[in-house]
């Protein structure tokens, strides 16, 4: 795909971080955005942004650990735009807890947030992609989805997960032109590590060291368009060997 103008995409977790910087960057490009998170009032602070016409920008607040509604809010977008050109599973939630502390419940957070949720909504979008027989999934996973790294175990599953679904998908896909471009970052400045669950399932609510010293959002949202635009298979950012040193 070359050209996003007047692509549908539909972003999750737009209403921040990595979600905010693609939003941004399809938005120049002149794309048709879905935005969902949970927080209305950001995703309406992030239309704004956008300066695009209010009827090229659908937001749609959703939690999507709430997977019956993956279905409805498909079919609301097919309402609004009558199509889905690339869906972005980028909603998510790290970890900071080592595994004998962590409750098991904890676990089933993560694996909901960071993969179950885009099954929903793959299931929801796929038949409408195979029908117009062309789309395109972007999948944020991470370094933590090829490499097992401390106080990330549940997150690392969640990310080698997606890993495995997104190849299987791309196989399925193949047939009905639809594509699949998995990312796999290093660390992004942005403000996932306050937002991840400690050993309880409360918020870690601490800015990583190396976080904060982590490339930009708006940098890392550059490099996806660009992969997207090729057509790659998968791309790392911010440096799978710098990360992976750390460990
Ligand atoms: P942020 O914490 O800034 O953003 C996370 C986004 O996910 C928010 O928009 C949040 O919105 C949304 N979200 C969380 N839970 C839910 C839910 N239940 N339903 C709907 N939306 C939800 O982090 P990043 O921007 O850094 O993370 C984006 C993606 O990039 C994640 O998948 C992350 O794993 C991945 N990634 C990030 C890296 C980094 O270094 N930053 C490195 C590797 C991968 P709201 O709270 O409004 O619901």
């Amino acid at each position: 795909m070359t050209n996003f103008k007047d692509k549908v995409v539909w972003i999750t977790g737009a209403s921040s971080g990595i979600g905010e910087a693609l939003t941004m960057a399809f938005a120049k490009e002149g794309a048709k955005l879905v935005l969902t998170a949970r927080r209305r009032e950001e995703l309406e602070r992030v239309k704004q942004q956008t300066a695009l016409p209010d009827p090229d920008v659908l937001v749609l607040p959703l939690d999507v650990t709430q997977f019956e509604l993956a279905k409805p809010a498909a079919e609301q977008v097919i309402a609004h735009f009558g199509r889905i050109d690339i869906m972005v599973h980028n909603a998510g939630v790290s970890q900071r807890s080592y595994i004998d502390d962590t409750d098991l419940e904890v676990y089933q957070s993560l694996m909901n947030v960071n993969f179950f949720s885009t099954v929903a909504l793959t299931k929801a979008v796929l038949p409408h992609m195979m029908a117009q027989q062309s789309g395109h999934f972007i999948v944020m996973s991470s370094v933590a989805g090829k490499i097992g790294t401390i106080m990330r175990s549940g997150y690392n599953a969640a990310k080698h997960a997606l890993q495995g679904f997104y190849d299987s998908l791309r196989a399925e896909g193949y047939q009905h032109n639809i594509k699949v471009t998995t990312i796999c970052p290093g660390y992004i400045r942005t403000n996932i590590s306050l937002n991840a669950l400690n050993a309880s399932g409360d918020k870690f609510g601490k800015m990583d060291t190396n976080q904060a010293k982590g490339i930009p959002a708006d940098v890392c949202a550059a490099q996806i368009l660009d992969a997207v635009r090729k057509d790659k298979k998968e791309i790392y950012i911010g440096g799978f060997k710098e990360v992976a040193a750390i460990y």
